[in-house]
């Protein structure tokens, strides 16, 4: 095993062990590491080291001895190249496996609290179409294989895809998307087709030239589909793409656009234009409905965000006199889902055009007992805010990828609410934060959920009471 080359040196026989939290796989060679991409636990590769750190081996796949028998076919003809699903080529059943441990392992490599038993998590109804939200990028400088680069000068270098992980200004012409429905791929390659056929310029990221920039694809639960395209000025192509996508997409309740002129791509914070039909889409769960404004979050696995809330309903445990916090509540939807069990919700989130949604949501569902208030977690949370609102018995945190401030656990602990239900998107942030929390509180139940199907991430609900 192991010959050494120059820089560069290749590992026969290496067996992958395991897949990590960022969705690379493992292998160990010398009591290092090895990280791998586009492998499966259980297969026996020989890999190519391309950087050597102190602990750890970054290698490349160079050729698959025995496969294991967690692989199967990707589905997807983009699968190795773009970034999106890095789990494709493993069975869904180890791709929950994999997800379970990642949670299992955080705990207790952190070591500081005890936690009974995770429960299994609970599979995505669907393992393919199941995002309601795709953004596509434009660019004239489309991703090439090597096989392309080779006769690069004949080639069309206009795209519409995904943004490669790591290379900011190339994207990947995205033919087949199977994690978006049928009817936003052909959104997709119609749009591209038209735009080729009348010449319009494809945006370019470097030099910040051309007209087309991204276009958003949304649907919901309801039937609605929303589709938003962002121009990088006004042009006379501006209407003319507009009604290509109103005559030949009649299913579309909403068609948008934006003016972006910015350096960036967000369009957060800029004017969108309806075009045709509503300024919102309609969601529902159970006998809620949410209008979900062009630029606000709504889960983007509906039906895996209901078995989540769920969830948090029943790990929370609402009685009708107990207060509720909703911490970083987005457009509010877990406040609502679980207002009408409680005296009073008091839901905070940062960006004031969510909290502009939540009210309004709160509002069509004839919710009166939910408050929402704009800011920053970290300040908001204060003895004043508390003082206001009054204590909560229950409190639900949601936090973004980097857990909560250490200031908002810090108040946490002081005010002791009798139950916690802290639902994650990173189970390494999560860890941290309940170890920060053992002192005074025991995890009582863990519930991983998949959102995110051949993909590495994970959603997890941990219910906490006070000791
Ligand atoms: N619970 C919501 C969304 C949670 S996503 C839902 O299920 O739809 C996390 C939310 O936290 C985002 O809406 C983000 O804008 C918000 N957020 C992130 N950092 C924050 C901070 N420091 N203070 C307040 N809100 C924050």
């Amino acid at each position: 095993m192991g010959k050494k080359m120059k820089e560069k040196f290749t590992i026969e026989d290496l067996l992958i062990l395991d897949a990590g939290a960022e969705g690379v796989c493992i292998g160990k060679y010398e009591e290092r590491v090895v990280f791998v991409n586009n492998v499966v636990p259980g297969d026996v590769v020989d890999v190519e080291v391309y950087k050597k750190k102190h602990h750890y081996y970054m290698a490349r796949l160079l050729q698959l001895k025995v496969p294991s028998e967690k692989r199967v076919e990707p589905k997807c003809e983009h699968f190795g190249i773009c970034g999106g699903c890095k789990w494709q080529n493993m069975d869904y059943q180890a791709q929950l496996f994999y997800k379970q441990k990642q949670v299992q392992d955080h705990f207790e490599r952190i070591g500081k609290f005890s936690f009974p038993p995770l429960k299994p998590i609970l599979p995505s109804d669907n393992i393919f179409q199941y995002r309601n939200k795709i953004e596509y990028t434009f660019s004239n400088r489309r991703w090439l294989s090597n096989e392309e680069m080779e006769h690069a000068d004949e080639l069309n270098l206009n795209g519409l895809g995904f943004h490669l992980p790591g290379v900011f200004d190339k994207v990947l012409d995205i033919n087949h998307c199977d994690l978006h429905s049928e009817i936003g791929n052909q959104i997709r390659n119609s749009l591209r087709e038209f735009a080729l056929k009348n010449s319009i310029s494809f945006y370019n990221i470097r030099t910040h030239e051309g007209l087309l920039r991204n276009v958003v694809i949304r649907n919901s639960v309801c039937g609605d589909l929303m589709v938003i395209v962002v121009f990088a000025y006004k042009d006379k192509f501006l209407e003319m793409v507009m009604n290509f996508l109103r005559v030949t997409f009649p299913q579309i309740t909403s068609l948008m656009y934006v003016v972006n002129d910015k350096m960036n791509d967000s369009i957060a914070d800029l004017e969108v234009h309806t075009f045709f039909g509503n300024d919102f889409m309609t969601e529902q769960m159970e006998d809620l409905q949410f209008h979900v404004a062009p630029q606000a979050f709504y889960q983007t696995n509906a039906s895996q965000a209901l078995k989540l809330y769920q969830t948090v309903r029943t790990f929370a445990n609402i009685q009708p006199e107990d207060i509720v916090y909703d911490l970083y509540t987005g457009t509010g939807t877990i406040a609502l889902f679980v207002a009408r069990l409680a005296k009073k919700v008091v839901a905070v989130e940062y960006v004031d055009s969510a909290v502009e949604n939540a009210k309004e949501n709160a509002i069509l569902n004839h919710i009166d007992n939910a408050v929402f208030y704009v800011g920053d977690m970290a300040k908001v949370f204060t003895d004043d805010f508390i003082a206001k609102n009054g204590k909560p018995d229950i409190l639900i945190a949601d936090p973004p990828r980097n857990g909560m401030h250490p200031d908002v656990v810090a108040q946490i602990l002081k005010i002791m609410p009798k139950r916690i239900v802290y639902v994650s998107c990173n189970p390494a942030t999560q860890a941290r934060d309940i170890a920060l929390l053992s002192s005074a509180y025991q995890v009582i139940a863990t519930q991983p959920v998949d959102m995110f199907p051949h993909t590495q991430h994970v959603e997890n609900v941990c219910m906490l009471e006070k000791l």
